[in-house]
């Protein structure tokens, strides 16, 4: 091409290998820059000072190449179109990245390649000029528009360097490609078109109603709908306020498109309006007679609680109204709180429903959202009025201990509001907006721990604390009311299992540790659940395994402890039962279903050395024994505290061992080196076992004193003894609370001898007569008679004149 062209173009170019497309001359293309070599080639030719017209670059079509970083330079295509850098855009960060508006002027051809790094440059020869052929151009800049995909045809158009031989080659393939690609344009449009039309008809149906369609019906039967409900406002019984409130909304839900979001929220704001129990009662039928019965039959023991609910409904009876404190019941889990709850409903002939407020943090809970928010809603209480039915349930407010606080407002505060009988006539939920009358509902709370119930509340309220069962309690319980429900629950009967009381107490001492009888209750649902399938399964096939089993005799129980370590029932067709009805459960059939025992008595093996004393603690849950255990080692004096301590559970083990110290001479203490320094060139560890549970409390008193008093006089405590107490620095025990539960769970650890505070003496009243048997109790005024009580022999120097002769 020897036609001279207006652009001339230097001879040397710098060289950018795209292959996002083939640039032609008159067309212009945006390229992204991300090989090594074209970043290089950006950074020093285009960002570098020169304005970015004055640099023109060689850009050269490159085969797409995954490897196109690699570091040698790939073949290059001969021929090429020179180009003006129009735009840089791009960044350096997190990597550089660039893309390049370019505008193609002429072709030429790659003479030589001047070098390779760290971008190529080659000396050019300039092939054509641009402003001849202005239509072919246009063409071209249509095509390159309507295809990414036309590589190989620019590229030999690119090569077509000869006027006539370009012509020849693009004016056809253009001319079939555009028409293609017109076509396909042109179908795609239409379909889109297509959907836009779908999608508009809707709304136009629905306001322009026309006949005979779908939404025809569905509109019919709203229509419908909103009559009822219409209906329903105007024969409702709610009071005035409320009345005025929905016939004004139904008003605006008529004219409402049921397209609007606010449509549904409405109707159903209306709907809850209606279903609501404003003026539906129930007819209270209260004999206190009757009542007691009914309490009797239902509850074992819990004499107290029973009475003082009997009180309360006696007095209610006799005033005939509900004002008054709410009644608490306080206690760990199961041990009837809830069932309690559900008799005091049952002999009023109420409706019951439980309200469990544990983990609730926000006042919404209580008082529900404002309708202004999408999802908003009404809360429990107003909930739970719609879902009796009535307005004057029994509500027990479960767990009003675990109330939690947030940003979203006190439920504690909006609980009050329910709770008071000088406001809760006039109830305002923020959903419903309007009052609503609480006053004949009958609340009852439950807690595990008064500690922690908001005091306003606790202020409220009548605490009657439900401490745990003994073992025969638990055994009484187990027989007359959570095995007969466990069978009716199941579908056995009396006739196909028997589960003998030393079985009951097997459960009770080796398969749960509670003060309750929840998990008591769940291993007999585990029981009769296998069991269900035994009887299901028929006797034949269950017969001859028993036999077999049963005539092995020992070998028959590796086998089944061999079996208890699956759980599923399914396994459990392998029991050593007997064939006849009814199965017994007895241990061996215990251990297959339960599987192996989870506490085993351990009490005597962990007393087995110095420096271990048993503690009593009060939780939540029941009272727990609480094992004490410490160790010396060189070192500078320094005390060591394990096991998830509270500050005051500290201080209590610093003021035992300064007692410790003190008394190191009259106890005869020494340590390792037989000084009666007891910290000199010594460190103590002490740790609490049960490390998950945070331990706090001063009562832990004498048992730390205990414990240490035998790691430094190297004797052991008697393993049958727990203790508890608070001390002082000068040896007094002070009374701690919780007696009752404490003492139950030494009788459950199987202990005898109960060491407590003097000024608790009063609380033993309160424990059953039979534990009271199975115990002996020594009351102590000051740590020498803790001390004393709790070794063999007593500890004080008087009573140990062997051992301190044979020392001095
Ligand atoms: P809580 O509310 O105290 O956690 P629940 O009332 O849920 O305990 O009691 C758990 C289970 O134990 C219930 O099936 C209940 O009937 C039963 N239960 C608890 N105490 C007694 C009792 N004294 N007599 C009969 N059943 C009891």
């Amino acid at each position: 091409m020897s036609s001279v062209s207006p652009i001339q173009i230097p001879s040397r170019l710098p060289l950018l290998l795209t292959h996002e497309g083939v640039l032609l001359p008159g067309s212009t293309m945006r390229t992204s820059v991300d090989s090594a070599r074209n970043l290089q080639l950006v950074r020093s030719r285009l960002l570098k000072g020169t304005s970015l017209q004055s640099t023109i670059l060689g850009v050269i079509p490159n085969t797409p190449d995954p490897a196109s970083d690699a570091q040698d330079l790939p073949p290059l295509h001969r021929i090429g179109t020179a180009a003006l850098a129009v735009q840089v855009v791009g960044s350096n960060w997190p990597k550089p990245h660039y893309t390049l508006l370019i505008t193609g002027l002429c072709r030429f051809q790659i003479v030589q390649v001047l070098k390779e790094k760290p971008y190529p440059v080659a000396e050019v020869e300039q092939l054509d000029r641009l402003e001849e052929f202005p239509n072919a151009s246009k063409t071209r800049e249509e095509l390159g528009e309507l295809s990414e995909q036309f590589y190989k045809y620019a590229v030999q158009i690119l090569d077509a360097v000869s006027l006539e031989e370009r012509f020849k080659m693009t004016i056809p393939l253009l001319v079939r490609q555009i028409e293609g690609l017109k076509l396909l344009q042109k179908t795609r449009k239409h379909k889109q078109d297509d959907d836009k039309r779908v999608i508009a008809i809707r709304p136009i149906r629905r306001i322009t109603h026309i006949p005979g369609t779908l939404e025809d019906e569905d509109e019919d039967e709203d229509h419908d709908d909103i009559v009822m409900l219409e209906k329903k406002i105007r024969t409702s019984s709610m009071p005035e306020q409320a009345h005025k409130v929905c016939v004004k909304e139904i008003k605006r839900l008529k004219k409402m498109p049921q397209s609007m979001p606010e449509y549904a929220l409405t109707r159903n704001y209306l709907e809850l309006m209606v279903e609501l129990p404003w003026n539906k009662s129930t007819t209270d039928r209260l004999d206190i007679r009757a009542a007691r019965i009914l309490l009797d039959n239902d509850h074992y023991a819990m004499e107290k609680l029973k009475k003082r609910v009997l009180e309360y409904l006696a007095v209610r009876q006799l005033k005939n109204n509900l004002k008054g404190p709410i009644l608490c019941f306080v206690g760990p889990p199961g041990v009837g709180k809830t069932s309690v709850g559900r008799s005091v409903a049952k002999t009023l002939g109420r409706e019951f429903h439980r309200i469990a407020l544990g983990g609730v943090c926000d006042q919404s809970d209580i008082r529900g959202h404002r309708r202004t928010y999408v999802g908003s809603m009404p809360g429990r209480i107003i909930n739970g009025l719609k879902t009796v039915g009535v307005n004057n349930p029994v509500f027990l407010l479960d767990e009003v201990d675990k109330l939690g606080k947030s940003l979203q407002g006190d439920p504690a505060a909006a609980l009050l509001e329910v709770l008071d009988p000088e406001q809760n006539h006039n109830f305002t939920d923020h959903y419903l907006n309007v009052a609503f009358d609480l006053s004949q509902v009958l609340f009852i709370a439950t807690a595990n721990t008064t500690a922690t119930i908001p005091p306003a509340l606790l202020d409220r309220m009548e605490i009657i604390q439900v401490p745990g069962y003994t073992q025969e309690e638990k055994i009484e319980i187990a027989h007359r009311h959570l095995i007969p429900k466990q069978l009716e629950q199941h579908g056995l009967t009396p006739q196909q299992i028997q589960i003998p009381q030393v079985t009951t107490l097997d459960i009770i001492t080796r398969y749960t540790r509670e003060a309750g009888v929840r998990s008591l209750d769940r291993k007999f649902g585990a029981i009769c659940r296998a069991v269900a399938v035994k009887v299901a399964e028929g006797p034949h096939k269950e017969a001859k395994l028993d036999r077999s089993n049963v005539a092995e005799g020992e070998g028959c129980k590796e086998h089944i402890l061999e079996d208890a370590k699956s759980e599923s029932v399914s396994d459990t067709t392998d029991l050593g039962l007997p064939p006849e009805m009814p199965i017994l459960i007895d241990f061996h059939a215990l251990k297959d279903i339960l599987g192996p025992p989870m506490y085993e008595m351990e009490v005597s093996e962990r007393l087995s050395q110095p420096g271990v004393a048993i503690g009593l603690a009060w939780t939540p849950l029941g009272g727990e024994i609480m094992f004490v255990e410490a160790s010396r080692m060189d070192g500078e004096g320094q005390l060591t505290l394990t096991g998830q301590l509270g500050d005051v559970m500290k201080e209590s083990a610093h003021l035992a061992i300064s007692w410790l110290r003190s008394n190191a001479k009259k106890y005869h203490l020494t340590n390792a080196s037989g000084s009666f320094d007891l910290l000199d060139n010594t460190d103590i560890h002490l740790h609490f076992p049960a490390g998950a549970v945070t331990k706090d409390g001063p009562s832990a008193g004498v048992t730390i004193v205990t414990c240490l008093a035998s790691l430094f006089s190297g004797r052991l405590v008697r393993s049958d003894v727990a203790m508890t107490g608070e001390i002082t620095l000068r040896g007094l025990v002070l009374p701690v609370g919780g007696i009752k539960d404490k003492v139950l769970a030494a009788h459950r650890a199987g202990l005898k001898r109960v060491i407590i505070p003097q000024r608790n003496e009063k609380d033993l009243e309160e424990i059953p007569g039979n534990v009271r048997q199975d115990l002996s109790f020594v009351t102590a005024g000051c740590l020498d008679e803790v001390l004393n009580a709790a070794f063999d022999g007593g500890f004080t120097v008087k009573t140990r004149p062997g051992l301190l002769n044979s020392k001095l």
